[in-house]
């Protein structure tokens, strides 16, 4: 794979081709975002341009929420349809995109490299640091998705699954307030 292919790969998405307002995003009618309603890719160009982080999405209780759209379906559908247009489908098997997102996730941990511990909601870091860092872990999330879809695993179903099998290896009466993995609990 060429350099030149991997410095572009780093553009995931449509809207993070050409900045805010790209001829791509804006040239999107509603039947060619496969199913993605159009005023979520308004919505999301509307964000680019603000610099908008929405960090503070908040449910009653004052905790942080995410928002309901896009889903994880709409994502998949978002990618596939950007790899689609690129003929990047031969680059994109199973293999290359693990190692793809392995090395996003290295992208993420060196935004938190030499920092120390750092406080929930990262009180401390600049507008600039948190668009990188939702930059990052959307380059994460996205792989994490294709690789999912490519190995034909339905995540949102198979999260599902596997919640409810940490909740019978970790009930919350047994281990409330612990950090001991499962196998070292007696019954
Ligand atoms: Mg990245």
């Amino acid at each position: 794979m060429s350099n030149r292919h991997f410095r572009e790969r780093k553009l995931q998405i449509p809207i993070d081709e050409g900045g805010p307002g790209s001829a791509e995003v804006a040239s999107h009618p509603p039947s060619s975002t496969g199913g993605i309603s159009f005023h979520v890719y308004k919505r999301h160009e509307s964000a680019l341009q603000n610099g908008h982080t929405e960090r503070s999405n908040t449910d009653s209780s004052g905790r942080f929420t995410f928002s309901a759209e896009p889903t994880m379906e709409d994502i998949r559908r978002m990618q596939a349809e950007f790899t689609d247009e690129r003929d990047w489908n031969k680059f994109h098997q199973p293999r290359n995109l693990l190692l793809a997102m392995v090395g996003e996730v290295g992208e993420v941990s060196e935004l938190f490299q030499w920092k120390g511990e750092v406080a929930e909601g990262l009180p401390d870091w600049s507008e600039a640091e948190r668009e990188q860092l939702a930059h990052e872990l959307s380059d994460v999330l996205i792989y994490l998705l294709e690789l999912a879809e490519k190995c034909r695993v339905d995540l949102p179903r198979a999260v599902l699954r596997k919640m409810a099998l940490n909740k019978l290896k970790y009930p919350a009466s047994k281990v409330h307030g612990s950090a001991k993995k499962y196998t070292e609990y007696k019954d």
